[in-house]
């Protein structure tokens, strides 16, 4: 008897289809505006991981047809100095879009920071401004955090657009993920549940979920005893392993859910890589068309 696997949620074909519509609807706006959206991203450091987002992005941007700026700042760079950069950013009008890469250096207020990014160019969605909107209602308005939004997409890949009554578990509560994804999830009808390090009997919770969706940076946290048969997984998660004798020393990127032993019982699984990553950056090359088209001289409220 051959065993059931759960369909893989291929996030990298879906998050394909976003950036060829992305990139397209750019054209029309570099045709009505005479020239392209411009993502200004800014790197504190040089932590790998960080360095190598920076760049998919920028790749990204370039592929849209955006003029995209990097700001490389030193590790140790005095918090006045990214202050004043982001003050002239927002004074430039020819930025449409700020991403600030997380984390930031111990030294650096980082809430402060985001506060001080002008909303309408918070193409992360991080700020209390586009959080508030988000969590009223206010979604027309409202710049959405990347890595959320297109958790959601994802979710409706599988079960279709209309997500009502689904029982979603949500495990980690941080601001950029966690948190905004309940917001958005309760916006689909769902049934919400968020977990976090203090609670108890976490499978059992788990196991009540139809969607489940895991942002801790637990490696493989999450094992198919605690997920419901049938269920869709979504992993956020992004956990870089070392290397060990069996992969001859190469260090390896696994997600914060067990996939061997869940694949055998959910419905619908993201891989990682290739499932939520490349929706974070086809979702932030959205939001950044979006915020061109708000700050649009012609803007008569245009969607990407
Ligand atoms: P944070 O460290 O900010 O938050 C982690 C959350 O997980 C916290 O709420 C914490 O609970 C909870 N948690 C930690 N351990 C446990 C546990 N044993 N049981 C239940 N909950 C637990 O992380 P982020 O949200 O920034 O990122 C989470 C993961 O997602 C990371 O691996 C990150 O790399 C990845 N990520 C991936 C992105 C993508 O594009 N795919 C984008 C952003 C993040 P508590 O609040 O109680 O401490």
């Amino acid at each position: 008897m051959t065993e059931s696997r759960a369909h893989l949620i291929d996030g990298k074909n879906i998050a394909e289809t976003i950036l060829k519509e992305t990139a397209a609807h750019t054209q029309q706006y570099i045709r009505q505006e005479g020239g392209p959206p411009c993502l200004a991203v800014i790197l504190v450091g040089d932590d790998p991981a960080s360095n190598i987002y920076v760049r998919n992005k920028s790749i990204a941007a370039k592929r849209m047809g955006f003029t995209s700026i990097q700001e490389n700042l030193p590790l140790d760079v005095p918090e006045s100095t990214i202050i004043a950069l982001i003050e002239r950013m927002n004074k430039d009008q020819s930025v449409n879009g700020i991403l600030l890469q997380l984390p930031l250096p111990k030294h650096i207020n980082a809430s402060k920071i985001i506060e001080l990014i002008n909303p309408e160019k918070d193409v992360d969605g991080f700020h209390p401004v586009n959080i508030g909107r988000l969590v009223t209602g206010n979604r027309d308005k409202a710049l959405i955090p990347c890595t959320p939004a297109g958790c959601v997409v994802l979710a409706k890949s599988v079960h279709g657009n209309d997500l009502s009554g689904l029982h979603t578990v949500i495990v980690g509560r941080s601001n950029i993920v966690g948190k905004p994804c309940a917001q958005l999830f309760l916006a689909e009808n769902c049934m919400i549940t968020i977990t976090h390090s203090y609670t108890k009997n976490l499978a059992d919770i788990t196991r009540n979920a139809d969607i489940l969706l895991s942002a801790t940076g637990q490696p493989n946290m999450i094992k198919g005893s605690g997920i419901k048969a049938g269920a869709t997984v979504i992993d956020v998660g992004i956990n870089r392993l070392p290397g060990n004798e069996k992969n001859e020393g190469k260090s390896r990127i696994t997600g914060d859910i067990d996939f061997e032993s869940a694949w055998k019982i959910a419905g619908a699984i993201t891989p990682v890589p290739g499932g939520v990553g490349p929706m974070t950056i086809a979702m932030l090359m959205q939001n950044t068309l979006i915020a061109a088209q708000r700050q649009s001289k012609h803007a008569g409220h245009k969607s990407a």
